[in-house]
């Protein structure tokens, strides 16, 4: 605050301090054994002890006992584990190390981490203290927290109310480093005493599982006689804003709910487009070095940093790895982005979210499955061979996708992806898929059982088949659509931002699988009439093509009459989180997650409890918050500016600018005349809604009748911020928390 100034408001300096931000600390950069600044890639992962470390560091039989766990799901004896165990605590140590931490994915879609010091003190001979540093097998593989307070969705009642980590090993140990020292994070597992999962990696290791077991089958009767296993890839890109800190502290609604919950749109947003391509400003330049850095001794492999379409929004692109890793990378991600950001002055905002009017944030979850020669499934191949696998795990994905859109939908669920889907270029709450023209006509004609013109793409004759030879699409790209085919992988873009994408993974991981296993048995029983392999394989992507029709969408995902179209073809039309949550009862819909093994009924019933009170919950806080907000901060700066109003009309009376004035007058008090009234019936609406104590009626009321008032409130008090003098706003306004980046040298 300003205190040589004191009739500026707080709102005027922060907005101050922000285009003219302290300059940050320079990072300490690692030195290589020459002393020079090293190069990223001689500290790449340097804080991460994976497979590579382990094969390096850890004696051979306790490397090869880890192997055979990893690959064969073996128990992994004491004696190896003790070995594993020690290797590790020697590496910490020699890292400053002093706590090591279970680090785990509860269902609550955040990360949870139970801390315990390394040392332990033992009593010696003479009763004086010893204090030795200890970290045994025992105490990797396997921890007890406390986990009560970890939501179970009902599933372990109190006297039962333990919750087991155990050791992921296929995704590598890292150390976050802090002040206060640092802590060895061990990724892994959270389950109940029968083996429940209670936490969102679970699911999605039985996901790969069962889509690698599904698929190698379907793929044996393709051709590939010899795979053995299969690897889903991910790539998610991660967009969010960034707001000075100091105009996000003047925020209640930033604090508590990580978005505004009213504010007037700048006059300029978006609309110019201007900024996706328009540099970077330095002080954003700075961050995003600094977190690449941390991002890169922590192993993750980040590539490309943009501006995105909103102001003072921005994204992340990772190479792609194994989705189990992609995963965890990404938990990793948005934690380094919101600390570092609180370091160089700023917040990160990962809501779905944050400002209405102007884009939202997804994370565009790029999917594909490699086999063990590491070629990717959906890439179009050189040969004949290739080129018909392609079309078969295309087809097969389309399946998957058109037969459990719903689940789909459901896995991307969230209070704060319902204001991003359908909005503002986000796509749209349905589920459609988008392949390109090319691989559309490909498919018609396959479907029709047309030779594909030459003009078009090459044909390859094998005499009874006709396979057309794929290129890759370069040419069109559907931004509207929430599951795009881009040349060589699916982009799933109707994740949002700060989802755990483990759940919308493990969901479409074995929705594919459960695909894989329906077409191996069709075309099983197409090859008893159609001894031609090829034939047959053409046969059944000619099948699953025309039951697939409904799907795939070529056109504006955003529009009106896509929705209209959407519901005459019959795809699940579910606009909100508690529409969407409800087909987790729907036993029918859910069967494949059962039938794959991912989640089993109680598993999905616990998830759909926990989400039903996570939403709740989420909206709980908005609520009170806006009502906070409307009663501290709107309704006193409409009074002030009445009593203005009125001071001045009396003051000119004798003028003739009265009658003006009296309009302005006018306007204010019918305005606060509305607020008063929005805001007596929502204060009903969420008293009634407080009243209820069932949580499914809960929800309903409050998405048909508590969202809509608060949304009727917002609107009274959005058109106050327009007609209040600016000095008596003290709500930091859209256009300074936007644009202040843009200010700053
Ligand atoms: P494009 O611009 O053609 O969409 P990029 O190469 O920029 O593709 O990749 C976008 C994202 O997709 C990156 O995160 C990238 O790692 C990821 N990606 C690329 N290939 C694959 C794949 N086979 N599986 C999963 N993700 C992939
Ligand atoms: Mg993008």
């Amino acid at each position: 605050m300003n205190t040589q100034n004191p009739s500026v408001s707080e709102r005027f300096s922060a907005f101050r301090s922000a285009v003219n931000p302290p300059p940050t600390k320079k990072i300490e950069k690692i030195k290589n054994a020459s002393g020079k600044e090293a190069a990223i890639s001689e500290y790449f992962g340097c804080m991460t002890f994976g497979l590579a470390q382990m094969r390096e560091k850890l004696p051979k039989d306790a490397y090869n006992s880890l192997l055979q766990t990893l690959e064969k799901g073996k128990k992994l004896p004491k004696e190896s584990a003790d070995a594993i165990a020690s290797a590790i605590k020697e590496w910490s140590v020699a890292k400053n190390v002093t706590h090591f931490c279970h680090w785990f994915q509860p269902m609550t879609g955040l990360t949870a981490e139970k801390h315990d010091a390394f040392i332990s003190i033992q009593h010696s001979y003479h009763s004086e203290l010893r204090v030795i540093e200890r970290f045994t097998g025992s105490q990797l593989i396997q921890g007890e927290p406390d986990a009560s307070s970890f939501p179970s969705g009902g599933m372990r009642t109190t006297f039962e109310a333990r919750g087991y980590t155990a050791w992921d090993p296929s995704s590598p140990l890292f150390i976050i480093e802090e002040e206060s020292g640092n802590t060895l994070c061990i990724p892994t597992v959270f389950f109940g005493y029968h083996g429940q999962a209670l936490d969102n990696k679970t699911p999605l290791l039985r996901s790969i599982e069962v889509l690698s077991r599904e698929g190698c089958e379907f793929l044996k009767l393709v051709g590939d006689v010899d795979v053995k296993r299969l690897q889903v890839t991910l790539g998610s890109e991660q967009e969010y804003f960034l707001i000075d800190k100091n105009l996000a502290s003047l925020r209640p609604d930033l604090i508590m709910t990580g978005r505004t919950l009213l504010g007037t749109s700048s006059t300029r947003g978006q609309q110019l487009e201007d900024h996706y391509f328009g540099s970077i400003p330095s002080r954003v330049n700075k961050f995003m070095q600094e977190v690449e850095f941390e991002l890169y001794k922590l192993g993750v492999p980040v590539k490309t940093r943009h501006n995105e379409v909103a102001p003072s929004q921005f994204e992340l692109a990772p190479i792609f790895e194994d989705v189990n890793i992609a995963a965890d990378h990404n938990l990793l991600t948005m934690e380094v982005l919101k600390r570092i950001a609180l370091k160089h002055g700023m917040v990160c905002l990962l809501h779905e979210k944050p400002f209405a009017g102007v884009n939202g944030s997804g994370k565009h979850n790029n999917w594909s499955i490699a086999n063990d020669k590491g070629e990717n499934l959906l890439e179009p191949g050189t040969t004949p061979h290739q080129n018909l696998r392609f079309l078969a795990v295309l087809a097969v994905t389309l399946k998957a996708v058109y037969k459990h859109a719903d689940v789909l939908r459901t896995s991307i669920a969230s209070p704060g992806n319902d204001h991003r889907l359908g909005a503002n270029e986000a796509p749209p709450a349905i589920i459609s898929v988008f392949l390109g023209s090319m691989l559309e006509q490909i498919l018609n004609n396959i479907e029709a059982g047309k030779a594909n013109k030459a003009t078009d793409q090459q044909i390859i004759d094998l005499g009874a088949s006709q396979i057309p030879t794929i290129s890759r699409d370069y040419t069109d790209r559907n931004r509207t659509s929430p599951f795009a085919f881009t040349g060589n992988k699916f982009e799933f873009r109707a994740v949002g931002s700060s989802a755990n994408v483990a759940v919308p993974m493990s969901i479409l991981n074995s929705a594919v699988a459960a695909t894989f296993k329906e077409c191996t048995e069709r075309l099983k029983e197409i090859l008893k009439k159609k001894t031609n392999r090829d034939e047959a394989i053409m046969e059944l992507v000619r099948e699953i093509s025309k039951e697939t029709k409904a799907i795939r969408f070529e056109g504006n995902g955003y529009s009106q009459e896509w929705r209209t179209e959407a519901k005459k073809r019959g795809l699940p039309i579910l606009s909100t989180t508690p529409e969407a949550l409800k087909v987790f009862n729907n036993k029918k819909a859910t069967q494949f997650l059962v039938d794959t093994k991912v989640l089993s009924q109680e598993e999905i019933a616990s998830r759909f409890h926990i989400n039903v009170e996570r939403y709740v919950k989420t909206l709980d806080i908005e609520f009170m918050t806006l009502h906070e907000l409307v009663k501290g901060f709107v309704i006193p700066a409409v009074e002030k500016q009445l009593i203005q109003v009125g001071n001045a009309q009396s003051v000119m009376k004798s003028l003739s600018i009265k009658k003006v004035h009296k309009g302005r007058l006018e306007e204010l008090e019918n305005n606060f005349v509305d607020i008063l009234k929005c805001l007596e019936a929502f204060e009903k609406v969420v008293t009634k809604s407080q009243g209820l104590h069932d949580e499914i009626a809960r929800m309903d009321l409050i998405v048909t009748q508590v969202v809509p008032a608060a949304e009727k409130l917002r609107t009274a008090c959005d058109l106050a911020e327009t007609l209040v003098s600016d000095e008596f706003w003290t709500l930091p306004k859209y256009r300074e928390m936007l644009f202040s980046n843009t200010l700053t040298s």
